[in-house]
């Protein structure tokens, strides 16, 4: 069984429970279950148009379906949660990301793990932080807490992410 990190975003409609709805899901994927879910974040949103604040998690799974399968289902709940495709980091009712799956590193046409722009990210890198800050990217060989203090010097309080649960 794979060790998969998970990020989710939304920030169209009923932020909350559209979240809560792909979190079950995907723990009733086949071959998967659910390990431990971060605190929601409200977050600014960092690129794209001008929209509406994001309500974010990383939730861990263990799973023994391919990268390519999964990324597929994730998109099949994305659709069935009500989110059209658009523009680029526009406004959206649910994003599922694959931040990492074990410490594969794949680039496919379809698929890049690590999530290229999770170091990027406090979004990401907070609410991951919460459930496994000593998990090492295996690219950068640095801890996700690590990663979350450095950005947090680059970025100083460019990034909104505040913490509402948990
Ligand atoms: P984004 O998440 O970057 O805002 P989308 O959710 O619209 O954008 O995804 C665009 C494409 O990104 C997807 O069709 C998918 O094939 C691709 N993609 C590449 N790497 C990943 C990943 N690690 N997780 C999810 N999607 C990915
Ligand atoms: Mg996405």
């Amino acid at each position: 069984m794979a060790r998969i990190f998970l990020s989710l975003g939304s920030n169209v409609g009923n932020r909350a429970e559209t979240v809560r709805k792909a979190v079950i899901a995907i723990s009733q994927l086949t071959r998967c279950v659910l390990i431990k879910e971060s605190p929601l974040y409200e977050t600014k949103p960092v690129a794209g148009p001008l929209q509406e604040d994001f309500l974010n998690q990383v939730i861990e799974i263990c799973c023994d379906v391919a990268p390519l399968s999964l990324l597929d289902s994730f998109q099949s709940i994305e659709k069935s949660l009500g989110r059209l495709r658009a523009e680029r980091f526009g406004p959206r009712a649910i994003d599922i990301d694959i931040l990492f799956y074990d410490n594969l590193i794949l680039h496919d046409t379809y698929l890049t793990v690590p999530h290229p722009r999770l170091t990027d990210r406090l979004f990401v890198l907070c609410p991951f932080s919460d459930i496994a800050h000593d998990f090492i990217h295996p690219v950068r060989k640095k801890t996700i807490g690590t990663l979350m203090h450095e950005l947090k010097e680059r970025v100083g309080g460019d990034q909104k992410v505040l913490r509402i649960e948990g």
